[in-house]
């Protein structure tokens, strides 16, 4: 049984990252983690957003914001670690992460545009999902697939008042009420 896993993503800005914010709690929830907490710009419709597709799709992810991303990390009791491209490789630090996970929460920090120089210091491990810049919400779903040793993708929403009816063609989506 693995701890909790808590989501940071810094730097959000209403204008200009309100869909990819909204793409990090997506990845964060579909894949796991059990929460998302956001800095930056204040953002109602994100978390409204995410707060819709949660009560439709079920589980119990949450998603808040949060002004000290700062206290924050340094109040996190349990494993922190920045997802960045001049980390240690994934491959790496993950079963020593994944180790750690069984026994401590652990805090998942996601960037934005610029990340303050303080992070890589406040945190346990800095870890790479390759060397080449690409994106947070990438790099988010790469990790918690390999924290997660991919059984995340047999997770069961409880409380989802829809369910996907996997299709080789077409879509099928039920109420859960009508699922066997
Ligand atoms: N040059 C920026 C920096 O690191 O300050 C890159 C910003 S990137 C658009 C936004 C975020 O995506 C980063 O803060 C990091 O969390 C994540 N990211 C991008 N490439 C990554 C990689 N190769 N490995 C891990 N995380 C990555």
């Amino acid at each position: 049984m693995m701890s909790k896993v808590i989501v940071l993503r810094l730097g959000h800005r209403i204008k200009r990252d309100a869909r990819i914010t909204t793409h990090c709690g997506l990845v964060a929830r579909a894949f796991g983690a059990n929460e998302m907490v956001f800095s930056g710009e204040e953002d109602k419709g994100v978390i409204a957003s995410l707060e819709k597709v949660a009560e439709r799709w079920g589980g119990d992810f949450r998603v808040t914001y949060m002004h000290s991303w700062r206290k924050f990390i340094e109040s996190f009791e349990g494993v922190k670690v920045h997802l960045t491209m001049y980390g240690l490789p994934v491959q790496r630090v993950i079963d020593e992460i994944r180790d750690l996970g069984r026994k401590k929460s652990i805090l998942i920090v996601i960037g934005g545009e610029k990340v303050p120089g303080i992070i890589y210091k406040l945190v346990d491990y800095n870890v790479a999902i390759t060397s080449q810049p690409h994106s947070e919400v990438a790099a988010l779903a790469v990790f918690l697939h390999e924290y997660f040793r991919g059984k995340e993708l047999e997770l069961n929403f409880p409380g989802a008042k829809l369910k996907v009816v996997p299709q080789k063609c077409g879509k099928k989506v039920v109420k859960t009420e009508e699922v066997p």
